[in-house]
């Protein structure tokens, strides 16, 4: 059997070229006058969360190297699989998110 870490950090690397591009993409749109189509607000809000995305896909390929990944940061349970197949840069189990975002 395969070890499901190694599809996951094969998403995460597939994710980081995703959101690099992207952001390349919303930058250079940026520095044109017509910005792509893009009214200014929408630019800025698609950079910001483009930007967001690739540093916790970037985190999460560090805390692979380091042995860390698939740990919830706030109660250091282990993050389910299941949670991490969906949302691979996932840095809390599902009840410590909604306690962050709620
Ligand atoms: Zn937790």
């Amino acid at each position: 059997m395969r070890d499901p870490i190694d599809l996951l950090r094969s998403n995460l690397e597939k994710q980081f070229r995703l959101y690099t591009d992207q952001l390349t993409e919303l930058t250079a749109y940026s520095r044109q006058p017509g910005r792509g189509g893009y009214d200014r607000d929408t630019l800025t809000a698609l950079t910001g969360s483009a930007r967001q995305s690739l540093a916790d896909t970037a985190q999460a390929l560090q805390r692979m190297a380091e042995g860390s990944y698939g740990r919830c940061e706030r109660c250091t349970g282990d993050i389910p699989l299941e949670r991490l197949e969906i949302l691979p840069h996932a840095r809390f189990c599902v009840p410590c998110q909604r306690q962050q975002t709620g």
